[in-house]
Formats: structure tokens, C-alpha cells, sequence
């Protein structure tokens, strides 16, 4: 055998690899100038809340498509779009999307609905993040009560005050905050008294370990009563088993998100879902004091 074999056989790959950013960030660039948003699109999670059994929302999630590559993960392509900055016009197509969606549930008949948008860092430092967010909604005429945006936990680390000054502004507006990923990253609880949010979302990785780990099932029940004491909302992401949906309904946790409940969806197929449930206008967020 040639010893170089091994070497060739990862320059092969890391070729094959970089050809493939290449191809990703094409395709990013092309979302832009596009009035059909390119190779973008929004699928749709719903968010069941436990205390009434209903879908009380979705969590939007952004994927790419295009002929060379099918679907590429959000996991993949969202952090060149941050090295790229093409993230902040490929945000705000995303925020436009999920609000067409907020008003064809309207127009579906479903309303006190929340759509939760997964926001970046360096889109929600941008000095007009704010200000054409306002704008947006002026403009689709939606409710701000029935919006959501998703912080990840580690963007906490830099920029803590102006972030929290951010999202004070977006939160008075009746806008719901939510913190993604709890628990993983650099927040601690102490902290979360005074940053601006509605909502915790604890990270899948506690909820995978529910079932089989005593020391996971107690971080978890900490994290639900701390959160609630300080007056957030809880969502458990990434149930999958009826188990984990038993253990989170005992500890009083408020709203569970998984493949349990659902996949993410196309927006007829969450339509649809809506459809199956017997009561309509399921205002969950209206007399939920702690969302
Ligand atoms: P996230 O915001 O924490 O979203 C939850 C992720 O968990 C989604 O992955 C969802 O499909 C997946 N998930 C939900 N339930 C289950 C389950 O029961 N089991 C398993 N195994 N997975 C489950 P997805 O769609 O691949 O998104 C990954 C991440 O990409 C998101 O994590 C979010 O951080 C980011 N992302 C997605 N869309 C956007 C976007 O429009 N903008 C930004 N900035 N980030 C986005
Ligand atoms: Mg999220
Ligand atoms: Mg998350
Ligand atoms: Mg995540």
C-alpha cells in the first residue's frame, strides 16, 4: 500500500468538504436578490402546551434547498451566513416569512398563536434590528403578542448589557422573548432576574437524559421551579418519548416541543394539525401570566 494513501484520501475529503461550503454560500447569496427567497424556506414546529393539551404554537426553522445538495441543515448553514453576514438579510427574509405565516393563520381562523423566529447575535446587534422589526410589523399588520424570537443561551457571553437593553425595548413591545438552549451554555439563573425574556427553553440534551439519569431529572425540576419563581415560561426541547413528557408534566413544566408532539412541518401540514384540534381560537398566551 502506499503510505500517502492516507493523506490523499483526507485531502479528497477536505477538498469535497470545501467544495461544498462553496456551493453553500453561493446558494446564501442567491436568497437575497430573490423574491421567492432562493433555496430558503420555514418549517414549522408546534409547541404543545401541557396544562390545556393544545398547540399553542410553532417554532420556525429555517432550511435550505437546492438541486445540487437537497436540504441542508440550519446546523450547517446558519453559521457560514453569520461568517458571511449574509445572515442579516437572509434574517429578515426569514422574520417576513414566518409573519406571512402569522397572518395565514389568522386568516385560517387560528389566532392567540405564537411563531417563534430563531435570531442571531450579530443580526440582533445590528443598530435597526429593532427599528425594521417595527416596521415589519406595522406593515403586515401583526399582533406583537403573537411573536416570538429565540435567543441561544451563548449569546449572553459578550454584549450581555446591550443585548438585554435589545431585547427590553423588543419585550415592552409585547414581543415574547425566549432563551434557546438553556442550560448548556454561559447564563446562570442567578442572572436571568434581570434579562429581559418571557421564556426559558431547557436544551434537549437535559431532555434525552430524563428518563436515565437521577442527577439530569433534578437540574431539570431546579431549572422549571427557578424559572418559574422569577415569573419565565418553561418549554422542554426535544421530547421524544411519552416518559420525558410524564416526568416534565410532574415538575410543572409549561410547554413541550418534540418529535413526540410533531417533526417541524410545511405550513399545511401545521394548519392541519390545528384543524384536528376540537377548539379553535385556543388563546393560551392571553391568561398565561407567566408568558
Ligand atoms: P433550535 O432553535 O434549538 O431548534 C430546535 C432544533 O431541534 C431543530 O433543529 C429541531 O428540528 C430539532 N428538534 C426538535 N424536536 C426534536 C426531537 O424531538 N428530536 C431531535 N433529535 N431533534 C428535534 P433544526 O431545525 O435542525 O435547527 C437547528 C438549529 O439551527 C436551531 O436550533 C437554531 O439554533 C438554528 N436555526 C434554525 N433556523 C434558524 C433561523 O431562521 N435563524 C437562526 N439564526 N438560526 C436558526
Ligand atoms: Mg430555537
Ligand atoms: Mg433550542
Ligand atoms: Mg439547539
Amino acid at each position: 500500500f502506499d503510505k500517502d494513501f492516507g493523506f490523499c484520501f483526507f485531502d479528497k475529503d477536505m477538498e469535497a468538504q470545501i467544495i461544498r461550503e462553496e456551493q453553500i454560500k453561493h446558494e446564501l447569496t442567491l436568497i437575497e436578490a430573490d423574491e421567492n427567497n432562493g433555496g430558503l424556506y420555514l418549517q414549522y414546529q408546534p409547541i404543545l402546551d401541557l396544562k390545556s393539551n393544545k398547540v399553542c404554537g410553532f417554532e420556525a426553522l429555517a432550511r435550505l434547498k437546492s438541486e445540487k445538495l437537497g436540504v441542508v441543515s440550519p446546523l450547517e448553514f446558519i453559521p457560514m451566513a453569520e461568517k458571511t453576514k449574509l445572515i442579516i438579510p437572509i434574517g429578515q427574509k426569514v422574520i417576513r416569512q414566518a409573519f406571512r405565516f402569522l397572518n395565514k393563520l389568522k386568516v385560517s381562523g387560528y389566532s392567540g398563536l405564537t411563531v417563534s423566529i430563531n435570531v442571531s447575535a450579530i443580526q440582533l446587534l445590528r443598530n435597526d434590528f429593532n427599528k425594521k422589526l417595527f416596521e415589519m410589523i406595522t406593515e403586515m399588520q401583526v399582533n406583537p403578542a403573537d411573536i416570538g424570537l429565540e435567543i441561544t443561551e451563548s449569546m449572553f457571553s459578550d454584549n450581555y448589557q446591550e443585548i438585554n437593553r435589545i431585547l427590553g425595548e423588543l419585550k415592552d413591545s409585547g414581543i415574547h422573548i425566549a432563551i434557546d438552549d438553556f442550560g448548556t451554555g454561559y447564563s446562570s439563573l442567578a442572572r436571568e432576574r434581570e434579562l429581559h425574556v418571557s421564556s426559558l427553553k431547557i436544551d434537549k440534551y437535559f431532555i434525552d437524559k430524563l428518563v436515565s439519569l437521577k442527577d439530569e431529572r433534578d437540574v431539570t425540576s431546579d431549572i422549571i421551579s427557578m424559572a418559574h419563581k422569577l415569573g419565565h415560561c418553561v418549554i422542554a426541547e426535544g421530547v421524544e418519548h411519552e416518559k420525558q413528557r410524564q416526568y416534565l408534566t410532574n415538575y410543572g413544566c409549561d410547554k413541550i416541543q418534540g418529535y413526540l408532539i410533531s417533526k417541524p412541518l410545511n405550513e399545511e401540514a401545521a394548519i392541519d394539525i390545528l384543524k384536528n384540534q376540537t377548539i379553535k381560537n385556543n388563546d393560551c398566551h392571553s391568561n398565561d401570566s407567566r408568558y
